[in-house]
């Protein structure tokens, strides 16, 4: 319920507009993050601009979105802000049956609709552009792996790679029985 409520901003009245160009403007901050359980993303600071063109069968919906968001570096496991700067579209037709035919491009609502939730259209296009593998220096500003946090994590990985190997073969069944 909480999240109903708090996603409720990011919703574009369009019933009252009249025909022609309108701007919308909406932040984007961790609060946001947290609606979407699985969201890949749970820190960023976005300003997401819509223009919205009003016709009378169809909306022309165009996002810019600029800000940053927060990844983890794979190396070096430091938090950084990435940032993003973007633009998409979408249309938006009215139709009074199902129709099935939506695409990411196009949407439909229902002639009775007279709101428009860009809430988890926002959310997937920031979702996709999370990098599979995120490493500082490339998708970072001003930020390098931190090399001290390098040794660090590879000298780790050799202590525990011999304390394995030196580890008798039932100490690892026990630790299954034990994790079960
Ligand atoms: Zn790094």
């Amino acid at each position: 319920m909480q999240v109903l409520k708090y996603l409720k901003q990011y919703r574009i009245p369009f019933s009252g507009l009249v025909s022609g160009k309108h701007k919308f403007e909406f932040d984007i901050d961790d609060k946001f993050f947290d609606c979407f359980e699985h969201s890949l993303v749970k820190k960023g600071k976005l300003k997401a601009e819509v223009a919205l063109q009003k016709q009378e069968n169809m909306l022309i919906v165009i996002f810019e979105i600029t800000g940053t968001i927060k990844l983890t570096c794979d190396i070096c496991l430091a938090e950084f802000d990435s940032p993003l700067d973007f633009k998409e579209r979408v249309l938006v037709k009215f139709t009074e049956e199902d129709w099935d035919s939506e695409t990411e491009e196009v949407i439909t609502l229902s002639k009775t609709d007279y709101e428009f939730d860009v809430a988890t259209l926002l959310y997937e296009y920031i979702n996709v552009r999370v990098p599979y593998y995120s490493r500082c220096v490339e998708q970072g500003i001003n930020i390098t792996c931190d090399p001290e946090m390098l040794a660090k994590i590879s000298s780790d990985d050799t202590t525990e790679s011999n304390e394995e190997s030196k580890i008798d073969p039932r100490w690892d069944i026990l630790k299954k029985i034990k994790n079960n």
